[in-house]
This record gives C-alpha cells, sequence and structure tokens, in this order.
C-alpha cells in the first residue's frame, strides 16, 4: 500500500525504557510502524507485518504526541521502518527538539535525518550493503551459534566507529549466551545486548 509522504501506518506508540542496544537504559518514545517484508521466523512482534486495521497518523500529530511524552529520544522501529520515506517525521520530530533513533534491518533504503541508526541485518531478507556505512551501531540477533560468524561479515561494510553488538535471541538464550560470551572476551571490539524490558517487563 502507498502512503502520503506525511502520513505512516502506525502499529503503537509508547514511552518506555529501551531495552536493548546502546542506549539501554534510557526513557525513550517508541513509534512502531506496521509493516514488514522481513519475515524473521523468530519474530516476536508478527502483528506489525500487516498495516491492514492501523490507523495512518499524520507527522505532526506524531511528533507533538512524543514531545507531550517529556522523552528526549524518539525510537522509530517496525515492522521495518524503512519501507516509507522517514524524512518527514524526522523532520517534524526535531523541530520539537528530540533526539531520532531508527531500528532497521537496512534491507529497504533508509531516508531521514536520524541521529543515531541501529542496523540489525537479518537472514530473511539482506541488507542492502551501501547502507551498512551509515550504522552507529550494527546489532546482530543470535538465534543459531553459526549468527556470530555471520555477524562478522558485516564489519567490513561499517564505518570504523560503528558500534558492535551480539544479541541472544531470547528464546535461544540458554544455548547461545555463553557463546556470545566467550567471543566477546576474545573479540574485545564486540559488546553483548540483551533485552532487558523482557527482564523489566515492559514493552
Ligand atoms: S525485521 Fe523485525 S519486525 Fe520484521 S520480521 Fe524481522 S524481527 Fe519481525
Amino acid at each position: 500500500m502507498k502512503f502520503s509522504e506525511t502520513k505512516y501506518p502506525i502499529m503503537e506508540r509508547f514511552y518506555t525504557i529501551q531495552g536493548e542496544g546502546v542506549y539501554t537504559g534510557f526513557p525513550a518514545w517508541f513509534i512502531r510502524l506496521a509493516g514488514c517484508d522481513v519475515g524473521c521466523v523468530w519474530c516476536d512482534v508478527k502483528e506489525s507485518w500487516s498495516t491492514a486495521n492501523y490507523p495512518v497518523l499524520d507527522s505532526e500529530f506524531l511528533a507533538q504526541e512524543a514531545s507531550l511524552s517529556g522523552t528526549k529520544i524518539v525510537v522509530i522501529t517496525g515492522g521495518e521502518p524503512c519501507l516509507y520515506d522517514l524524512t518527514v517525521l524526522c523532520n517534524a520530530l526535531h523541530q520539537k527538539g528530540l533526539k531520532v533513533h531508527l531500528e532497521t534491518s537496512a534491507s529497504s533504503p533508509i531516508l531521514g535525518d536520524f541521529d543515531w541508526i541501529c542496523i540489525s541485518p537479518k537472514k530473511f531478507k539482506a541488507a542492502i550493503p551501501s547502507e551498512l556505512i551509515k550504522a552507529n551501531e550494527l546489532k546482530v540477533v543470535v538465534f543459531h551459534p553459526s549468527d556470530i560468524e555471520w555477524a562478522q561479515s558485516f564489519v567490513k561494510d561499517i564505518s570504523i566507529n560503528c558500534k558492535l553488538l551480539l544479541q541472544p535471541e531470547w528464546s535461544k538464550s540458554n544455548k547461545v549466551l555463553p557463546l556470545c560470551i566467550d567471543f566477546v572476551k576474545k573479540n574485545t571490539n564486540w559488546q553483548i545486548s540483551l533485552q532487558t524490558h523482557k527482564f523489566m517487563q515492559i514493552p
């Protein structure tokens, strides 16, 4: 479905604590766009895949709402938010003085002005190699032991300042967390990201 450049299909928006990645522990307003064409088997937000039945909301409204929450950081996530040109939404959020973070698989072009870009590549639809250089943070979900080696294949395409994170997939954590710990102890430019919002039982 094609949407106007100022409106986006929105599954949900909420104020919480960022649970993952470099900004773990910071309060953030999340805007979860509906629509995803990636299809991860372990996806924990499969209800975001379709845009059907979700409202299509205007950027100015979304920015005003985020600003009123009291947050300093807005995380645009999905779904796969880069199915859409996010330029207008980023501009509206910046006009409210908010920092704009993005969580994407980079399987579609990244369009918009972001203060922080977290790229989490997926095996189910490849990241666009030329987009990887935009990552401030590379966060690879480790579902299978072989994903640790796969994660390293992206290092050649990212910037030298990009943070490198392995994130054990929640349901496989017992199996893969010890492997991630062992890897990070030997490869000290990597760090571990845990899904701490699940421990905190918050969205
Ligand atoms: S890219 Fe994200 S929303 Fe889409 S299937 Fe994968 S985990 Fe789910």
